[in-house]
């Protein structure tokens, strides 16, 4: 277990990769830390996030921009996992980031709901919410 080097919880949280080093927040006392080099293996977690994003629609610089990885990784991705985006489509998703919080009160509103489509996915402490805007004729 990783332990938080400010107050030695092991509660927390994946927050980002800071030059190929993966960042944690400690959930006790919200210190950023990050561990010993991973060298070029990145974690698992940010290669499925980054494949997740790009067949959203996100560019690579949005992902790159979103989850601390360079857009290079994530194109080298896309080529290693053959990932085809499945429509050459001219929409392009909207996106928030909340905190469980905000989400909350995001979906307890039903106009934010109506006429579009929503996927929330886990962004390390965060949640990301993509949203489509029905297609109009
Ligand atoms: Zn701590």
């Amino acid at each position: 277990m990783l332990q938080c080097p400010n107050c030695q919880s092991s509660e927390n949280v994946k927050s980002g990769i800071i030059k190929d080093r993966q960042r944690y927040r400690c959930k006790s006392c919200n210190y950023h830390f990050t561990v010993q080099k991973m060298g070029k293996k990145i974690d698992s977690y940010y290669v499925n996030k980054a494949l997740q994003l790009y067949l959203e629609g996100l560019s690579y610089r949005e992902i790159e921009r979103l989850l601390g990885v360079s857009h290079v990784s994530v194109m080298n991705w896309v080529k290693k996992y053959k990932i085809k985006r499945p429509y050459n489509s001219t929409y392009h998703p909207t996106y928030k980031i909340l905190n469980a919080t905000e989400i909350k009160v995001f979906f307890s509103n039903p106009e934010n709901m109506s006429g579009a489509g929503v996927v929330v996915t886990e962004l390390g402490d965060k949640y990301m919410l993509i949203k489509w805007e029905r297609f109009r004729d």
